[in-house]
């Protein structure tokens, strides 16, 4: 490897004061400890406690939507909020191919189909224009529903991501959408605390989902959220989280198959802890962006991605963008050696052998970022 990227790995150990540097941590401070053992002092450790519904509650008020509805993780919260809306067997989801496997999954928890379509270079999300091209080449309406000619199949939904926390063109896909009849459902797992046009990432969809997972910007150990605007939706999703009981003093009655995806409370503790510290944790990530972007700025060919126009972004994973002249591999064997924890993007979805069949747009960015794209330590720097 080239001299600046021994200085490159010298400079990142030195800025976190670690000889060896890890991608993600979680940041905990004497709050969470509190919180977590008035939990469980309180004896409710499980699934009644106080601290449940006040993490719903400033969630909601966080993202700036009317309800959320706390769960189990992230996949949990994409599975109901892709149930809520209608998503049924049989039904196409249009996707992008480069997300984390759980989008997917998700999809076909309900025996629905992902459709993998293409993402802009700009966002690393969904490219509005490409996707109306697909839909324009393969589309055909039937009765007020869009059909995959190739198929035969209703194309239902919609789901956008994230990427890093950098908000797609979330507005042109509010367009596409209500001129196909698609409901758009925003798996926002990574971008809790990134803002499209001043609104919150989540609060667009007619549902979404985040996730607290230990790698995410904020963690409640595991845990998700659904988020939603309709009472209605938040209702039904409460219910059928919380195995679709109906409330009663003493008797076991259930009106449908329901799920146990209720967030536990002593998990619900350590997010309303974790909550708390968010606008800390961005500026900190924000100020990891700067000192890369100083970094990076000595080393020919690559690039520090950067939150897309009219967007904040909680800049959850830092992101290199190398150029054609890099073998990806190369740079991560030796930014892993060197002690400065470094992963390639999540294998394209196309490319794993459960969604190998599936139905796609043309993927060309989609495949070309997938051997350029490296992310690299982003723990907020101090304790916060
Ligand atoms: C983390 C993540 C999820 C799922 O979250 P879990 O809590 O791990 O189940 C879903 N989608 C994306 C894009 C994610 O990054």
């Amino acid at each position: 490897m080239r001299n600046e990227w021994f200085s490159f790995t010298s400079e990142v150990k030195k800025m976190y004061e670690k000889d060896f540097v890890a991608l993600h941590e979680p940041t905990f401070t004497e709050v969470e400890v509190d919180y977590v053992t008035d939990c469980i002092k309180s004896g409710w450790v499980s699934s009644v406690g106080k601290y449940v519904e006040r993490f719903e509650k400033e969630l909601a008020e966080f993202t700036g939507v009317k309800r959320a509805i706390a769960v189990v993780n992230g996949t949990a919260a994409l599975h109901i909020a892709l149930k809520v809306v209608g998503v049924k067997a049989e039904d196409e989801v249009f996707m992008p191919s480069l997300t984390f496997v759980a989008t997917a999954n998700a999809v076909s928890y309900l025996g629905a189909v992902p459709h993998f379509v293409d993402v802009s270079e700009n966002t690393l999300g969904i490219d509005p224009v490409k996707l109306e091209d697909h839909i324009l080449r393969i589309g055909d309406f039937k009765g007020n529903h869009l059909i995959n000619k190739e198929t035969g199949r209703i194309i239902r939904a919609v789901v956008p991501m994230h990427t890093f926390g950098h908000p797609v063109e979330i507005d042109e896909l509010q367009v596409i959408c209500k001129k196909y009849n698609l409901i758009l459902i925003e798996d926002a797992a990574e971008s809790l605390g990134s803002y499209y046009k001043g609104k919150h990432t989540g609060s667009f969809g007619k549902v979404s989902a985040l996730s607290f997972n230990g790698n995410k910007i904020i963690t409640t150990g595991g845990g998700g959220a659904i988020l939603t605007n309709d009472e209605d939706i938040a209702d039904y999703a409460k219910h059928i989280t919380t195995t679709a009981k109906i409330p009663h003093r003493w008797a076991y009655n259930h009106d449908e198959i329901g799920y146990n995806y209720r967030l536990p409370n002593i998990n619900a503790a350590l997010g309303c802890a974790q909550l708390e510290k968010m606008h800390n944790f961005i500026e900190h990530k924000r100020k990891i962006t700067s000192y890369y972007e100083k970094l990076v700025k000595n080393i020919a060919g690559v690039q520090l991605f950067k939150e897309p126009e009219h967007t904040k972004s909680n800049y959850w994973l830092q992101t290199l963008i190398l150029d054609h002249t890099y073998n990806r591999d190369e740079v991560l064997d030796f930014l892993n050696e060197q002690g400065v924890m470094s992963r390639p993007i999540w294998t394209p979805l196309h490319l794993l052998t459960p969604y190998s069949n599936m139905p796609t747009a043309n993927l060309s960015i989609t495949d070309d970022l997938n051997s350029l794209i490296i992310n690299i330590p982003s723990t907020p720097l101090r304790e916060v």
